[in-house]
């Protein structure tokens, strides 16, 4: 079936079927950007409240980019994952600083601010300025894997870039790339779900073939999964005239920018807790 008419079928269903969702309602770049932050790893539900508090207080990108970081923090308390508005503000600050406080409208130049991945510089092309731009996250492979019989893990940077062409090409076909960008999304959403896709009410089950040969459950397939990495870890607590002292772990890695006890990593089961406490003493009081 040619694309054209996967296009049309697709953007038939979205017109009747879309969720009615606060960012839908926008074109503003800066906007559009908060929403795609704020839904990486997060649910809809969650966000809606969220969004709407966190534009009330910083509206545009002059705000934000001048606000203290403390108070971006505290709009984000409850949504998890903080390394992510901290991306956002220091994208937001790079746009004033050096755009003027206008979202750039380029792949390359969208690319080079913080934080700012394949994912996120697509949606926001795409969806503010119809840019034919893929926005390609895991519910965009679950389709494509599944429409396109893809038999690879979807993990594979091959296999993404192969769905990144085909979504492209779906967009250059389109004067719609915006609504094409959030169809793909919402059909991922509502319908063509992980566990079990509900074909039955999906534009695409005529050309899809995973449901043609009904693997439409067994795919994507998964990689092998990496077994995680116990570490044990020795903490101190601090406690002097009623305060209590906590560092703060790295800007990379676990729990980023966090802030704990002072702690290190156990290295061996033997360790001797008189040792671990030197350890933890000397590690500490090299970084005051
Ligand atoms: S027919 Fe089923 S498996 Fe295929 S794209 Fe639609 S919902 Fe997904």
């Amino acid at each position: 079936m040619m694309k054209e008419t996967l296009v049309g079928q697709l953007l038939a269903w979205y017109d009747l079927n879309h969720r009615d969702l606060p960012w839908r309602r926008e074109t503003d770049p800066y906007r559009i950007w908060v929403s795609e932050v704020m839904l990486q790893q997060t649910r809809v539900d969650t966000v809606i409240p969220y969004y709407c508090k966190f534009l009330q207080r910083f509206p545009d990108t002059h705000v934000l980019a001048a606000a203290p970081e403390e108070e971006v923090m505290a709009h984000w308390q409850g949504l998890g994952y903080y390394s992510r508005a901290r991306n956002l503000q220091n994208g937001v600050r790079e746009v004033v600083a050096r755009y003027g406080g206008k979202v750039p409208e380029t792949k390359e130049a969208m690319r080079s601010l913080p934080g700012v991945g394949r994912y996120t510089a697509g949606a926001v092309l795409s969806i503010a300025h119809n840019k034919p731009e893929p926005a390609v996250d895991g519910n965009v492979l679950r389709v494509f894997s599944r429409l396109l019989r893809i038999e690879e893990p979807v993990e594979i940077a091959s296999v993404r870039r192969k769905i990144e062409q085909a979504v492209r090409a779906m967009m250059e076909k389109s004067d719609r790339r915006g609504d094409l960008s959030q169809a793909i999304m919402e059909l991922g959403a509502l319908v063509c779900v992980p566990r079990s896709p509900r074909c039955e009410q999906c534009p695409w089950q005529m050309s899809c073939e995973a449901f043609r040969l009904q693997l439409q459950t067994v795919l994507p397939r998964k990689k092998a999964l990496v077994v995680p990495r116990v570490v044990q870890v020795y903490s101190g607590i601090l406690i002097e005239e009623g305060r209590v002292l906590v560092v703060r772990r790295p800007e990379s890695g676990i729990l980023a920018g966090m802030w704990q006890f002072p702690s290190i990593e156990v290295l061996s089961d033997n360790e001797d807790e008189a040792v671990l406490k030197n350890e933890l003493v000397v590690h500490f009081t090299q970084r005051i």
